[in-house]
């Protein structure tokens, strides 16, 4: 699953050497006959649990000295945000737990985790999807992963807001125009109307970043 990362941004992080990426398999760590990882939860209800152990075991194989920030991907944690991202960028090494079936067993959380993410509020059969969007959003802010020509600076979040709409040629498209502000060269005109463009977004779209708080109909 976690292929992808080999692609784009975080791909050419990866080839040159700024970041590094492993995923563990946590069936290889359990110690049943089987390589069983799950089990009928305690108390009944639908659906398995995943067992203490191998999680325990595969986390102590991976970082014996406590050197990684411990993360479980999860419904139940704090929300991702681009604030988080720059955070855990800062760190040099993050451990990021993903769960299936219904999760996992609690002691194990209780005894190796320093903290839950959530990337939504919805339920994902999985982690991975969830972990990978951990690792694109952070990866970007680790000094040297983006070139000279790209930017996280004038994203959506970066200022709080939601991004001005983008242009690029040809200046007439299926009779639609590229504002002519973008096209004269004044940059503090192009720098006012990409202000404005980026205010009346956010106002319309997500209200709860502008700083009054107030949508279109304030
Ligand atoms: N029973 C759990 C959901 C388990 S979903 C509950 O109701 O809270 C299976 C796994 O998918 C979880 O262990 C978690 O690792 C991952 N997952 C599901 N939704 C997620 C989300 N929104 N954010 C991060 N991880 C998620």
């Amino acid at each position: 699953m976690f292929d992808c990362l080999n692609e784009s941004i975080v791909g050419r992080a990866i080839k040159n050497g700024i970041i590094d990426f492993q995923a563990a398999d946590i069936r290889e760590y359990s110690k049943d006959k089987h390589q069983k990882c799950d089990d009928t939860p305690y108390g009944g209800g639908a659906g398995m649990v995943m067992t203490a152990q191998p999680i325990y075991d595969c986390i102590k194989a991976i970082d014996p000295d406590r050197e990684y920030l411990r993360i479980y991907m999860s419904p139940k944690g704090e929300r991702l945000t681009d604030g988080m991202c720059r955070e855990l960028a800062t760190h040099d090494k993050l451990l990021l737990l993903c769960g299936h079936y219904e999760g996992v067993d609690q002691r194990v959380l209780d005894l190796c985790i320093d903290r839950e993410i959530s990337i939504g509020d919805y339920v994902l059969s999985g982690g991975e999807l969830a972990a990978m969007t951990v690792i694109d959003g952070t990866v970007r802010f680790v000094d040297g992963v983006l070139g000279s020509c790209e930017s996280h600076e004038d994203e959506s979040f970066s200022d709080g807001m939601l991004e001005y709409p983008q242009y690029t040629r040809p200046p007439e498209f299926m009779g639609l125009r590229v504002p002519e502000v973008l096209l004269n060269g004044n940059h503090k005109a192009i720098a006012k109307f990409r202000k404005e463009q980026s205010e009346a977004i956010t106002r319309s779209r997500r209200p709860d970043l502008m700083p009054d708080g107030k949508g279109d109909d304030r």
